[in-house]
């Protein structure tokens, strides 16, 4: 089957189904222009050392490293990246009444800036416009702490408790929210389409989502632009841009 065919016919799965539940992965923000980490030009694949500076307990341990995390983190491309069509696309299947959950392991917020209702958005690796006392959890909008590193705060702490603060992400190292990993669990379990977007599906217990969804008898599609270890799983692969890929999918679902 020619890869037209192939949107066509998830398209009339996306037309059956009444419960889809969407993995997202960085993939989904590239066409944003927010590098993604382990494609051909990923941060990782092309400086594979970089993954392991930013470990929780190095975080914790080192100043310097905190430093040049906070140093970094003004210029990330995330804050002036605009949402595009995937995520749109997205939006409208929300609205059709057909979204059970949107699963993500980005931590742009893009989704909730398409329009995605933040109470179907579970952000598995945090939000990189929060940041979050590791003492107390207390948090704080991201650009407030970076307005105190500007003005020359290199390693600003907890106004509350003077405890280290960090990005409201799950660095390496470090659990996913226990409440949160539930929403996820629960929404594979719950559904009779699983999409698995722009996600190598490398990392766990993020890929294991596929799993959970297989095993309850969901079908797994996969749409990314490289292999994924779940390919031979899905009851369909696309590889096509996912800015264009995923509006094909879901505009003729929802006429
Ligand atoms: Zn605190």
């Amino acid at each position: 089957m020619g890869s037209a065919g192939v949107v066509a016919l998830v398209s009339a799965w996306v037309a059956q189904s009444s419960r889809v539940t969407v993995l997202t992965g960085a993939g989904i923000s590239t066409d944003s222009g927010i590098p993604d980490f382990r494609g051909p030009k990923g941060v990782w694949t092309r400086n594979p050392a970089a993954q392991h500076r930013f470990t929780l307990d190095r975080y914790v341990a080192d100043r310097e490293v905190r430093v040049e995390a906070w140093r970094n983190r003004r210029s990330h491309a995330a804050w002036t990246a605009q949402p595009n069509a995937g995520h749109r696309a997205l939006v409208d299947l929300e609205r059709a009444g057909r979204l059970r959950a949107l699963v993500t392991q980005n931590v742009d917020e893009l989704h909730q800036r398409a329009g995605s209702s933040p109470d179907l958005v579970v952000e598995i690796h945090g939000t990189m416009r929060q940041a979050e006392c590791l003492s107390c959890g207390d948090r704080w909008p991201m650009h407030h702490v970076l307005d105190r590193v500007d003005e020359g705060d290199s390693d600003p702490s907890c106004g509350r408790c003077g405890g280290l603060l960090k990005s409201a992400t799950i660095s390496f190292g470090q659990s996913l929210r226990p409440e949160v990993w539930r929403a996820a669990v629960s929404a594979a379990r719950d559904c009779d389409l699983f999409l698995a977007v722009g996600s190598s599906l490398q990392v766990y217990p993020a890929a294991g989502l596929c799993d959970t969804a297989i095993d309850a008898g969901a079908r797994l599609v996969v749409v990314n632009a490289e292999p994924t270890p779940y390919d031979g799983f899905a009851a369909a692969v696309l590889r096509e841009p996912i800015s264009s890929v995923l509006p094909a999918l879901v505009d003729p679902a929802l006429r």
